[in-house]
């Protein structure tokens, strides 16, 4: 498609091409119903086929049991923010918080406004969340860890997990989601904000355990309640019906054109490494992030000042690649480099950064 460029936004973020086009060949006519997928309703045995779809497909890429539900909310990953302290820390227990940047803060700044006695047992702010903290010390009793897997702003991510213990963890994994395989075995709820790696805007996946789920109380309103919406599959309201078509798409596309999740961090390491590697050798660009805490899916990066930054970012835009500026809190540039970007663009990013070294260097 020539008139489609390389897309490098953080979110919302590039979709695989092929779901785009199956998107568009049905939407008219979607699955024999002579209507767009926008159209049918949520109680009809076609979106039935998808959202079940799109649960199958995620328990397989995952490898999950019977013990994990699959939720579908609104309110975007920030609602989880709050709803995860609002259900899980109802009876005066405690929670662990690690800080590793913007969204970390705000995670821990929902729970303190309902003042859960939550403690934050590791930060990284002290270098400007330029790294992942290691060796930390959880509390036993806490009823859950929660961190943040991978640090879209500060483009800093977990390499492996930390070791909680018998507490759960819980994870916001909006920017890697599905980037690679995980261990579930110490993670008691997973959620994503759909529009960084899985779809599009407008729709969080949960991933809950049924012990977590146990703790939720009956006294909190039912459109902030886990249980209601694992008890009606979703459809205690009307879902966002168009982003877990889409969502069903993308875990096809992982399934049947990828081949999995140790298929796609090969491809994402691979794009990784090319430009980390390229920076690195580099004199005149500079990662940000520290390396063994450097980000697969956020490559931050800074140039010598900030007037050539703004004009790298206005050069790309002209060679048809988008979304290299910073995050407006941060500054410099970021190149997102999710599951939809393919090595091609990585590719044609890393010589047009050699060119623009070369011409304003
Ligand atoms: C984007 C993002 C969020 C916020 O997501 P919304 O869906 O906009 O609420 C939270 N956490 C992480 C890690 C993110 O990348």
């Amino acid at each position: 498609m020539q008139d489609r460029i390389h897309n490098f936004n953080a979110g919302p973020a590039a979709l695989p091409l092929p779901v785009l086009e199956e998107i568009r060949d049905s939407f008219l006519n979607f699955a024999g119903s002579g209507m767009s997928i926008t159209e049918v309703s949520h109680r009809s045995k076609w979106f039935d086929d998808v959202i079940n779809d799109a649960i199958e497909r995620t328990k397989r890429l995952l490898k999950l049991d019977d013990q994990y539900h699959i939720l579908f909310l609104q309110g975007g990953a920030s609602m989880q923010f709050c709803m995860a302290p609002l259900n899980f820390l109802s009876d005066g227990r405690s929670a662990d918080y690690i800080n590793t940047g913007t969204w970390s803060t705000k995670a821990i700044k929902e729970a303190k406004i309902q003042k859960k006695p939550i403690k934050v047992v590791a930060s990284s702010e002290d270098k400007n969340f330029c790294y992942i903290p290691k060796n930390i010390s959880f509390n036993k009793d806490a009823a859950y860890v929660h961190l943040t897997s991978n640090n879209t702003i500060k483009g800093t991510q977990f390499e492996s997990l930390p070791d909680t213990g018998t507490v759960p963890m819980i994870i916001d994994m909006s920017s890697d989601f599905m980037s690679r395989p995980v261990d579930m075995s110490k993670i008691g709820m997973i959620y994503a904000g759909a529009q960084k790696n899985i779809g599009p805007a407008g729709v969080c996946m949960v991933i809950i355990r049924q012990d977590l789920l146990d703790l939720v109380p009956d006294n909190i309103p039912s459109m902030l309640s886990y249980a209601t919406f694992a008890n009606t599959n979703s459809m205690y309201n009307t879902p966002p019906c168009f982003a877990i078509y889409t969502i069903q798409l993308v875990m096809k596309w992982l399934e049947e054109t990828i081949g999995g999740l140790e298929k796609m961090d090969a491809r994402n390491r691979e794009k990784a490494d090319l430009l980390y590697n390229f920076i690195d050798a580099s004199g005149f660009y500079r990662a940000t992030a520290e390396p063994g805490s450097r980000s697969l899916m956020n490559v931050t990066f800074r140039l010598p000042d900030e007037t050539l930054e703004k004009t790298f970012v206005a050069k790309a835009i002209e060679n048809k690649m988008g979304g290299l500026k910073g995050h407006r809190s941060v500054g410099g540039c970021r190149a997102s480099i999710y599951n939809a970007t393919g090595i091609d663009a990585v590719k044609d990013l890393v010589s047009f950064m050699t060119q623009f070294e070369k011409t304003s260097g």
